[in-house]
């Protein structure tokens, strides 16, 4: 961004040149892109589930209702008050890595227990039997153990929720070609062709009749991608309409050393 600052002339006032200031906005046009975005999602994603816990709030305080019909409207304002939290949550957690200004706290981490812990917790929410197959006998990668964590608990999330006929998930964790690889395979809806651009861009989410009724935000692939870019790893999936979806992650392995988990102390 170049501004003419001053017009610089000799002292007969004779006209010699200009003097242009040079900024670089670069910062300054990414806060605004973000405060512009930011308002829009609020206009757009928050508005609607506030309004609707404002209204049914109105009618519980000014309406007689008979006992059970408040129960049904609180259970209404619950879930939309909980999407309203999953939606800021995820956003931030978002715009934080995408600025740069999530920081990871990397160590050495073994994926199975991490990833079984992930799946016992899924296992007692929902119906869906929950598999993990593992060759090796232990995975190390050098990895932010909470953001993992979130990875594992985003992409079984999706199968389940995707896969509203299915029994079965299936979790593979293997080394190929000396890279570990985890793949989160569902037998569910599949995911149309036309939408293979835009699965991991932020809120897009699938419009078709069999998932409208299926609640999300649309942040939840981009979240996983960021992290997953954010560890040096790669993501990508396979799928197929009414068939199902499998979606593999690539990480560097760990080379463990026998320093770690140990303290030691040097002495002269
Ligand atoms: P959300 O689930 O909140 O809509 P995501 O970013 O996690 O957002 O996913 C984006 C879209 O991709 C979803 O709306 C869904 O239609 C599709 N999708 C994600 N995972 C799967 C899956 N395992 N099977 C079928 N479709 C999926």
């Amino acid at each position: 961004h170049a501004e003419l600052y001053a017009t610089v002339v000799s002292e007969d006032t004779e006209q010699q040149g200009y003097l242009f200031v040079f900024r670089d906005r670069t910062e300054e046009e990414r806060v605004d892109e973000m405060k512009n975005e930011f308002i829009s999602i609020v206009s757009h994603e928050l508005r609607t589930p506030l309004a609707s816990v404002l209204g049914f709030i109105e009618i519980l305080l000014h309406r007689e209702l008979p006992q059970d019909k408040q129960k049904k409207y609180m259970e209404t304002i619950y879930k939309e008050a909980h999407r309203l939290s999953n939606l800021i949550n995820d956003f931030l957690d978002l715009q934080r890595m995408e600025s740069g200004r999530q920081l990871y706290h990397f160590s050495p981490i073994n994926l199975l227990p991490t990833v079984q812990d992930i799946v016992d917790q899924w296992q007692d929410k929902q119906n869906h039997s929950i598999v993990i197959h593992q060759q090796e006998p232990e995975l190390w990668v050098r990895a932010d153990a909470d953001r993992i964590r979130q990875v594992f608990h985003n992409l079984i999330s999706n199968a389940i929720k995707y896969s509203p006929g299915a029994e079965r998930i299936d979790v593979y964790l293997s080394i190929e070609n000396g890279k570990i690889v985890a793949k989160v395979q569902d037998y569910g809806l599949g995911i149309p062709e036309e939408a293979h651009d835009q699965m991991f861009s932020k809120f897009f989410r699938v419009d078709n009749s069999d998932r409208r009724q299926i609640g999300g935000t649309g942040l939840g692939l981009a979240i996983v991608k960021e992290i997953v870019e954010g560890h040096s790893g790669q993501i990508s999936y396979e799928s197929q309409m009414g068939t199902g979806t499998t979606f593999r992650i690539e990480f560097d392995q760990y080379q463990l050393s026998s320093m770690d988990g140990k303290i030691v102390i040097f002495e002269d």
